[in-house]
C-alpha cells in the first residue's frame, strides 16, 4: 500500500505541528484532523500542508 509522508498544519496559526503518514488510496484528497496545537494551546483543525 502506498503511504506518503504528510505535514499537518494548524488552520489557525499555520504552525506545522505534526508529521505523519497517510494511505493515499484511503485518503486521496487532503485530510483534516483535530489535534492539539501547542501555539494556540487548544485543539484545532489541522490540515495537510503541501
Ligand atoms: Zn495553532
Amino acid at each position: 500500500m502506498p503511504r506518503e509522508n504528510i505535514i499537518l498544519e494548524c488552520t489557525e496559526c499555520k504552525e506545522r505541528n505534526y508529521v505523519t503518514t497517510k494511505n493515499k488510496r484511503k485518503h486521496p484528497e487532503r485530510v483534516e484532523w483535530k489535534k492539539f496545537c501547542p501555539r494556540c494551546g487548544h485543539h484545532k483543525l489541522h490540515k495537510e500542508s503541501k
